[in-house]
C-alpha cells in the first residue's frame, strides 16, 4: 500500500486560511470554471428543485471576507452567507471554540439536560436585552430581565414567538406586514409576505393571519382593527425593524414607536424579528437600538453563531408564562453551535459592532458618492453594514448582481429592484472600497 500522505499541520492550513483572508478579488477562469461546472452536474439531479442557486458558484472554502471557488476563483463577499458569517468566514476564534466543544461534547439535549454554555449564552443576550431597555428608558423593558429559548434557526424562532405570544395571551391573531419576511415553515411562512412565490401552493397556512403596509401605522387601525380583526384578539405584532429580503428599508422612527403604543394600548405582544438586522448588522446589537423602541421579543439567527445553525427567541420575563414541555427542541442551542455563539458574542462586542458602524458608514458614503447622477440607481440606504441599493428596474438590478460575481464581488437582490449589501462584519475600508469600485463598474456596464 502506498504511504499515506503526511496531514497539514493546523499551523499550515492557518497561515493558508490567513492568505486567502488577504487576497484581492480574481477571476481566473469562465464563470462557471471546469470543476464547479462538473460538480454542479453531478449535484443537481438529486438536489431539491426548491433551491435557488442565485449563481453557479461553487465554494471550495472561505476566510474573513474572501471566498474561493473549487476552480481557484477568489471573491469578494459582500453577502456573508445571507447576512451569517458575521465574525468573517471561519473566524479562527470560532473555529477553535467549535473543534474545542466538538470533541467534549456535541449532543445531549438542551430541552431534557443542562450544560454548560446555554445560560451563560441566554445570560449574554439578557445583558444586551436589559442594558438597551434600560438606555432606552421608558416602556415595559426598563428594569425587567429576559429569558430565551434557544433554537436551530431564524424561522424555528418565528414560530417560538407565535406560540409563547399565543401561549401567553390566550388569543389567537397576529400581525405581519406586506414585504417582511419571517421564514418559510408553515408558522413563519403566513407571517412572511415579500414574495408571493414563498407561499404558493402551500396554503392554507395558518388563520388568523393580518397583513399591514410596512411603514404606514394608521392602516392597522383603520384597515384591520376597524373592519377585519378586533384589537382583543390579536397576540403580536411581528416585524422587522428594518426590513431584509423586503429591499432593506429602513422605516421612520415614528413606525416603530407607534406600534410600541399600540401594542401597549391593546395587550399586544410587539415582537421584533431581528434575525437579519441583529447582532451587529447594523453596528448596534439590536437594530431597535437606532429606535430606542424596546420589544417584547427578539428573535435572533444568522449572525449569532457565525454560520453555525442556531437561533434564538430572547422575551421579557413576565411573558415566558409557558410551563415545562409546552416548547422544546432537540437540537436547538446544541453545545457546538452554543459554543460558536460564545465566541462570536467576544468578537461582536470586542470590536466588530464598531467595525460595521465605522465601516458601513464609509461603505454607504463612497457608494453614494460612485453612484450620484446615475439614471439606473435610484437610493442607496442603510444603517452599519445592512445596505441596500435601489435600482430602476428588477432586470437591472438581476443584471447588476450576475456582473458583479463575473467581476469578483458577491451580493444578493432583493425587494423588488434592489440589491443589499450584507458582508462579514470584519470588512475592512480597503475591501469596502474594492467593493465600491466593482459595484460601480457593474452599474455603468448595464
Ligand atoms: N426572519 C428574517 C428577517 C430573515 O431574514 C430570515 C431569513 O432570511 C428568517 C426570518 C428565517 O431565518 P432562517 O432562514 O434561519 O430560518
Amino acid at each position: 500500500m502506498p504511504a499515506k500522505k503526511p496531514r497539514r499541520t493546523d499551523i499550515a492550513l492557518q497561515a493558508d486560511m490567513g492568505a486567502l483572508q488577504d487576497r484581492r478579488p480574481v477571476i481566473v477562469t469562465a464563470l462557471p470554471g471546469p470543476k464547479a461546472r462538473a460538480l454542479i452536474a453531478r449535484a443537481m439531479p438529486v438536489i431539491s428543485p426548491s433551491l435557488i442557486h442565485v449563481y453557479p458558484l461553487m465554494v471550495a472554502r472561505a476566510a474573513g471576507c474572501m471566498v474561493e471557488d473549487v476552480d481557484g476563483n477568489v471573491f469578494l463577499d459582500c453577502q456573508a452567507g445571507v447576512a451569517t458569517a458575521s465574525t468573517g468566514h471561519c473566524h479562527p476564534a470560532v473555529a477553535a471554540a467549535i473543534a474545542a466543544q466538538a470533541q467534549r461534547l456535541i449532543h445531549i439535549c438542551g430541552t431534557d439536560f443542562h450544560y454548560p454554555g446555554y445560560g451563560d449564552l441566554c445570560a449574554r443576550l439578557d445583558q444586551h436585552a436589559t442594558r438597551f431597555a434600560s438606555a432606552a428608558g421608558r416602556g415595559p423593558g426598563r428594569g425587567r430581565r429576559w429569558q430565551t429559548f434557544l433554537t436551530n434557526s431564524g424561522t424555528e424562532g418565528i414560530e417560538a414567538a407565535i406560540k409563547l405570544a399565543r401561549y401567553h395571551t390566550k388569543r389567537a391573531h397576529l400581525i405581519a406586514f406586506r414585504g417582511g419576511f419571517h421564514g418559510r415553515s408553515m408558522g413563519s411562512l403566513s407571517l412572511t409576505a415579500s414574495k408571493s412565490k414563498y407561499r404558493k401552493h402551500f396554503g392554507p397556512l395558518l388563520s388568523g393571519v393580518h397583513h399591514a403596509t410596512y411603514g404606514d401605522l394608521a392602516s392597522i387601525e383603520r384597515d384591520l382593527f376597524a373592519r377585519t380583526v378586533s384589537s382583543e384578539e390579536v397576540a403580536a405584532i411581528v416585524v422587522e425593524p428594518v426590513l431584509g429580503e423586503g429591499g432593506y428599508l429602513v422605516p421612520a422612527r415614528a413606525f416603530l414607536r407607534g406600534l410600541r403604543d399600540l401594542c401597549d394600548r391593546h395587550g399586544i405582544l410587539l415582537v421584533f424579528d431581528e434575525v437579519q438586522s441583529g447582532l451587529g448588522r447594523t453596528g448596534r446589537m439590536f437594530a431597535a437600538e437606532h429606535f430606542g423602541v424596546v420589544p417584547d421579543v427578539f428573535v435572533l439567527a444568522k449572525g449569532l453563531a457565525s454560520g453555525m445553525p442556531l437561533g434564538a427567541m430572547t422575551a421579557q420575563k413576565r411573558f415566558m408564562t409557558w410551563p415545562a414541555g409546552s416548547h422544546g427542541s432537540t437540537c436547538g442551542g446544541n453545545p457546538v453551535c452554543i459554543a460558536a455563539a460564545l465566541a462570536t458574542m467576544d468578537l461582536l462586542e470586542g470590536e466588530l459592532f464598531a467595525n460595521a458602524s465605522r465601516v458601513g458608514a464609509h461603505l454607504k458614503a463612497r457608494l453614494q458618492d460612485r453612484l450620484r447622477g446615475m439614471k439606473i440607481v435610484e437610493d442607496v440606504r442603510g444603517l452599519g453594514l445592512m445596505i441596500g441599493v435601489e435600482l430602476a428596474t428588477h432586470d437591472v438590478a438581476s443584471a447588476i448582481a450576475q456582473d458583479c460575481y463575473r467581476r469578483g464581488l458577491l451580493v444578493l437582490e432583493c425587494g423588488d429592484k434592489a440589491i443589499r449589501l450584507s458582508p462579514p462584519l470584519v470588512l475592512s475600508r480597503a475591501q469596502a472600497d474594492q467593493a465600491v469600485d466593482i459595484f460601480a463598474a457593474a452599474c455603468r456596464a448595464a
